[in-house]
């Protein structure tokens, strides 16, 4: 499946045009760090839901771009690096002024981004960026930090939405942050370039485990389990413009109903962990200092 992902940085779209309505655009990218192969699943399993036939997929595709670039630094994947491009840059420290000679995969999304954002036939909602991390659990994302309050809770709004599809996913382990060292990243530019309008996040999975409110103890993610995350952020996009009344779901109730559950067949936790922050998510804030 993987093997599958392996290319260069190619952009793939679904979608249906309706030509008298602004569109929402939802751009994905991922595997700018070549050694976070998690992400490359987690890219997989939005990509195969969206293109599906599952009801959700149909509604989506009528809706919303999906602009998705599985891989952002195919010479670095390609070498078996860890975090660099072959001339051994970081991009996700150089998207202030990427260069078309020295990072052009960088250069190029950026471009697309840019021209995305300017077009007005489409309105550029989301940017999310899929990483792996070494030392923290579950899936959790990185958000900006705004001074406007309001703009602080709707960034808050998809990660919320994900923790309740996905067991795997932890709000808890989501933070907002604005350090120095990230500022060349795409979430934290790209957070700056687009308008107030629009949300960037940094996607993270654990690189090893899991734990769900039910599990007694870490359980190990597989390719199945990235896969599974990566269906429940697509879905996850239809529960957010459902909530914005931007769309009207008209599927039967059994079918609305009988998405989620935890990605493990035998596990019978539902809810994902818990939203509250307590003393062990303070010391889970010493762990986010891992490689991602
Ligand atoms: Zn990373």
């Amino acid at each position: 499946m993987l093997a599958a992902l392996e290319v260069s940085a190619q952009t793939c779209t679904a979608y249906r045009l309706s030509p008298d309505k602004e569109k929402k655009l939802v751009f994905l990218t991922a595997r700018v760090h070549p050694g976070e192969s998690p992400a490359s699943f987690i890219c997989q399993g939005v990509i195969d839901f969206l293109v599906s036939q599952h009801p959700v997929a149909q509604i989506l595709r009528d809706h919303v771009i999906f602009k998705i670039v599985p891989m952002l630094n195919p010479d670095g994947v390609y070498l078996g690096n860890y975090r660099c491009s072959l001339m051994g840059f970081d991009l996700n420290r150089h998207w202030q002024d990427p260069s078309p000679w020295a990072h052009p995969t960088l250069h190029a999304v950026k471009q697309l981004i840019v021209q995305m954002n300017q077009d007005p036939r489409v309105s550029l909602e989301f940017y999310i960026d899929v990483h792996a991390h070494s030392t923290m659990l579950n899936g959790f994302m990185y958000g900006n930090v705004f001074e406007d309050e309001e703009r602080v809770q709707r960034q808050a709004v998809f990660p919320r939405l994900l923790c309740q599809n996905a067991p795997d996913f932890s709000f808890s382990n989501t933070s907002f942050n604005r350090d120095v060292v990230k500022a060349g990243t795409g979430r934290r530019f790209l957070g700056g370039l687009l308008d107030d309008t629009s949300y960037c996040y940094t996607l993270e999975v654990s690189f090893y485990s899991f734990m769900t409110a039910g599990s007694t103890a870490p359980v190990p993610y597989t390719e199945e389990t990235y896969m599974k995350l990566g269906r429940n952020v697509a879905r996850t996009f239809l529960d957010y413009y459902k909530l914005n009344n931007l769309i009207k779901d008209n599927r039967p109730l059994h079918i609305q109903s009988s998405e989620g559950g935890s990605p493990t067949a035998n596990s019978t936790a539902g809810k994902g962990i818990s939203v509250g922050r307590d003393a062990t998510d303070r010391k889970k804030e010493a762990n986010h200092n891992g490689r991602h």
